[in-house]
């Protein structure tokens, strides 16, 4: 795994050096009397509530102010946090373990912290007038939740790491073709063909079945099957590329963007 980039101390500017602190290799400043640790902790935490007869343990940190009280909780470096995730997935979607990986990977490395410029005053009053951009979304104008609007504008979306061991399966025999079950769809997963219709009858357009590429596993579609053409059924290894009609002929053709 790529480590972080950084090299100098941002307290006083020297080498950043392997170092065992902790009982675990980590960069430290090599400069005299300088101290400074690379703690590769960004944001996620752990916290526990411990319980002991009718109360709960809570710590005060020895920088703290004597009245400060928290719970007994702690910084997740970067390692322990891929670790958790990988043994996730590696028991529930192998697949999905590498493109997951690579996201949290990309997440650590990829952020980028920008600095907005304050004024040069301690007036708190100044401090707080100093112009903020706006949030680029509001309530107004955030997208869609929940909801893919543009099916494949992903090459490689697989939404199949979301299904909890369960696939809608279409049965065609059944099918009437009304289309409810498109309806309800969040991800638009339902793929369907026009045929020429018998005699003098116009095209028709019937259901030709089910793109498990987009299919997170909600069920909607079968509660709202009238003719029981859908089913709940566990889903095997497999059984999704093996069943699935592709939405798609090729997916870099087709995409919207
Ligand atoms: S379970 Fe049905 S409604 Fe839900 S995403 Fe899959 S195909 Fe769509
Ligand atoms: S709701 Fe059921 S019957 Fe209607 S198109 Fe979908 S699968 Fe076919």
């Amino acid at each position: 795994m790529k480590k972080t980039r950084m090299r100098y101390c941002p307290w006083c500017g020297g080498g950043l050096e392997p170092r065992q602190v902790g009982e675990r290799e980590r960069l430290a400043c090599g400069a005299d009397g300088c101290g400074y640790v690379f703690w590769d902790n960004p944001t996620p935490i752990v916290a526990a509530i411990v319980e002991q007869d009718d109360h709960v343990v809570l710590i005060r940190n020895k920088g703290w102010p004597e009245k400060w009280l928290g719970l007994v909780s702690g910084f997740l470096e970067r390692d322990a946090v891929l670790a958790a995730l990988s043994e996730t997935f590696a028991k529930k979607h192998p697949s999905a373990m590498g493109p997951n990986e690579r996201t949290f990977v990309r997440g650590c490395e990829e952020v980028r912290l920008v600095a907005e410029p304050r004024p040069d005053t301690g007036d708190q009053a100044a401090r707080r007038a100093a112009p903020r951009p706006g949030p680029e979304f509001g309530y107004l104008t955030a997208p869609i939740g929940g909801c893919i609007t543009e099916v494949g504008n992903t090459v490689f979306k697989d939404l199949s790491a979301s299904r909890q061991g369960f696939v809608p399966v279409f049965d065609p025999e059944e099918c009437v073709h009304c289309g409810l079950c498109d309806l309800v769809c969040p991800d638009h997963c339902f793929v369907w063909r026009q045929e020429p219709g018998a005699g003098d009858e116009e095209i028709q357009v019937r259901l030709a079945g089910i793109d498990y590429n987009y299919c997170k596993g909600c069920m909607r579609c079968i509660d709202s099957c009238p003719s029981g053409a859908l089913t709940k059924h566990e889903e095997p290894e497999g059984f999704a590329d093996a069943h699935r009609v592709p939405m798609f002929s090729n997916p870099r053709k087709s995409r919207r963007r």
